[in-house]
Order: structure tokens, then sequence, then C-alpha cells
């Protein structure tokens, strides 16, 4: 690689970590299978504590029993427990995706609304499932923060802060706001693929030329 200034502020960190990794990653997407909104929105409560892997697994079935918010308000939690129970804390899933599809019909006429405000009250539905499903299926600006984009905006040096939602405010300014789901996009998969939590494989990293926690 040619020699090059490396970026001094944590904004330009940002914007090359994004470059590079778009590089890396072109074919990036979610991995969670969905073909809504709301097939998203049930998909990612699911994820919590478990794989992509195995949340693809069970929600086919599911989706296929209840298609839309309407069905899976009105269903028989015991049934949905045995459809989705592999994914682990069954039993607090089944609660959270039947009281959010409830929600959807008795405030949003069974449609996922956009608005962060509107979307963390939904039972079970945090910033992250937020920003996920703001960015993924909405294409509304949205950046998720999950514990590989807190590992690596630390590592990176793009914040100090270790909340969250105090990360996600930080890193926000740095992304332009068609690109922040996919700036987030890119990082987990190079968290999941390179920089793992135990042991960073920085040997093989595109981002060890700048990465001040880089170990060579
Ligand atoms: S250089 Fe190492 S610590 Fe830095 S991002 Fe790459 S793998 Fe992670």
């Amino acid at each position: 690689m040619t020699s090059f200034r490396k970026p001094r502020s944590p904004k330009g960190r940002a914007r090359l970590v994004h470059e590079r990794l778009t590089l890396e990653y072109p074919d990036a997407e979610c991995e969670l299978d969905h073909r809504n909104a709301f097939e998203l929105l049930t998909a990612t409560i699911l994820s919590a504590q478990s794989t992509d892997k195995r949340v693809n697994m069970v929600t086919p079935e599911l989706f296929k029993q209840y298609p839309t918010a309407e069905a899976l308000a009105v269903a028989n939690p015991e049934h949905v427990e045995e459809l989705i129970h592999s994914t682990g804390f069954y039993k607090a899933k089944t609660k959270s995706i039947i009281s959010m599809a409830a929600a959807l019909v008795e405030h949003h006429h069974g449609q996922v609304p956009g608005a962060m405000a509107d979307l963390v009250k939904l039972p079970g539905v945090g910033r992250k499932t937020a920003n996920v499903v703001r960015a993924e299926a909405l294409g509304l600006p949205g950046l998720p923060v999950d514990t590989h984009v807190l590992r690596l905006s630390k590592r990176l040096a793009l914040t100090e802060e270790t909340d969250p939602v105090k990360v996600e405010m930080a890193l926000n300014p740095m992304v332009p706001l068609n690109e922040r789901g996919a700036f987030s996009l890119n990082i987990i998969l190079h968290g999941r693929r390179v920089c793992f939590a135990r042991k960073p494989n920085c040997s093989e990293c595109v981002l060890a030329d700048f990465c001040p926690s880089a170990v060579l």
C-alpha cells in the first residue's frame, strides 16, 4: 500500500474504516432473513442471545403460521414457544413478540412505525433493534450499536464512550445519514470475522495500518 497520512481525528478514522470495510465486504447485508419490516422486527427480537443462523431456522415456519401483526397478536403463546424454542429464552421472547404485535395493531394499524420514539415504546424493542429495522427495512437512518460496534469503536479510538446510546450519539455525526446502517453492518462483520473479542487477528486486518490498538 502506498504511504498515506494516518487520520488523526475520530471522524477521519471512522471515514477510513467505512471506506476500507466497504471494499472488504462489498456484499454486506443483514443476515436475518426477512421480507418486510414486521418480519425483521420479530427476527431481531428473537436474535437476542442467539445467532442469526439459528433464528433463520425458526422464522420461516413462524411467519408461515403468523404472517402479520394481526395474526401474531392473537397467537397461542404455547404454540409460539414451541416454534421459537431453539432460539433460547423462548418464554420471554414469546411474550415480547406477541405483545409487540398487539401494540402494532393497537397503535399503528398493524404496521411498523418509523419514528424512533414509537419503535422504542414497543415491547421488547430497544434502540439497537429499532435502528436495525430503520436502517434495513424502512430506508431510514439508523446505526445499531451491538457488542461488536462497542468493542471496535473502542479499539479504533472512535469514541471513549462505553454506554451503547452514548456510543451511537458519538458515532452518528461521523457518518452520513444514509450510510449509518451500512457502517454498523461493516463493523459487525469485521468484529465477527477479524477483530475477535479475545484475540483480534491484526495481522490479517485491513485497518491495521492506522488502528491505534493494532498488535502486529
Ligand atoms: S488492527 Fe487489530 S485491533 Fe485494530 S481493528 Fe484490526 S483486528 Fe481489531
